[in-house]
């Protein structure tokens, strides 16, 4: 089998990817070397890969492993797949300019904002809570992978487990694909669980869940954060303005989709 075989079954992005992980080859290596033949163990390892993903089972599964904001995350079956959109919710938290001491990240997955987040701000103490012990046993491997000690990770189902504690930040990814979108779902993203990806009719349970208690558990003037879906900027903004937060900031991705959502406690 050569790198183009390899690139013509995956398809380029894929295919390239699997190259990279199982052969150590640069994009660029790969590119000038396309007709460079595979040795036989690792070209077994390959097929073996391909029977899953001609099943529809994701790439970053197979390989175990997705990068999010410039770092590799390990990644099993169980949680969902970072996304890259989920990036621009980092930049517009880190671009706020804060120093929060303390940051919770509600539903916490594979780890990747709460790690990204205590990476980025050393000086802070960034909680993540997730209600799958999956989610927790990933990103607990994850925080050690990227040596994040100023993270920590606890089951929680949604606030249940929090206690009192207040934080300067809580911010949160949640499910939010409505009943409607879930039927239309790629069939790779529906081999990534539904307790990450549905929101429940609307899509807005977890927002609705998480703005209800939030005040208990924000300090004064605090910050919260939200990845969101597509078309959920205007009744996230109200959920958020009708329960006492202000300076309220929509943010969009590069596509023009609502993306995510910061507002700033008014108490
Ligand atoms: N962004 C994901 C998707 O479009 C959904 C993630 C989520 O529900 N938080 O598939």
């Amino acid at each position: 089998m050569t790198l183009k075989e390899i690139l013509e079954k995956f398809g380029k992005v894929d295919g390239s990817f699997v190259i990279e992980n199982m052969m150590g080859l640069s994009q660029t290596e790969i590119f000038f070397n396309q007709n460079e033949t595979v040795p036989k163990d690792i070209e077994i390892k390959i097929d073996e890969i391909y029977e899953n993903y001609s099943k529809d089972y994701p790439i970053n599964y197979l390989i175990g492993k997705k990068n999010f904001y410039g770092r590799d995350f390990y990644l099993e079956d169980g949680v969902l797949i970072p996304r890259f959109e989920t990036e621009i919710l980092i930049e517009n938290i880190l671009s706020l300019g804060v120093d929060f001491e303390n940051i919770l990240d509600i539903g916490c997955g594979s780890g990747i904002i709460s790690i990204t987040l205590a990476l980025e701000m050393p000086k802070s103490k960034v909680l993540g809570v997730d209600i799958s012990e999956v989610a927790l046993d990933i990103s607990n491997r994850n925080r050690e992978l990227l040596g994040a000690r100023n993270s920590e990770f606890k089951e929680s189902n949604l606030f249940s487990s929090i206690g009192e504690e207040k934080f300067d930040l809580i911010v949160s990814n949640p499910p939010y694909i409505n009943r409607e979108d879930m039927k239309a779902l790629d069939e790779r993203v529906k081999k990534e669980p539904e307790l990450a990806l549905f929101g429940g009719e609307d899509g807005l349970d977890f927002y609705k869940a998480i703005i209800e208690k939030s005040h208990e558990h924000l300090n004064e003037n605090g910050y919260i954060a939200f990845e969101i879906g597509y078309n959920q900027g205007e009744s996230v903004k109200e959920l958020l303005s009708n329960n006492e937060y202000g300076d309220v900031n929509l943010i969009k991705d590069y596509n023009g989709f609502d993306r995510c959502v910061i507002a700033r406690s008014m108490i």
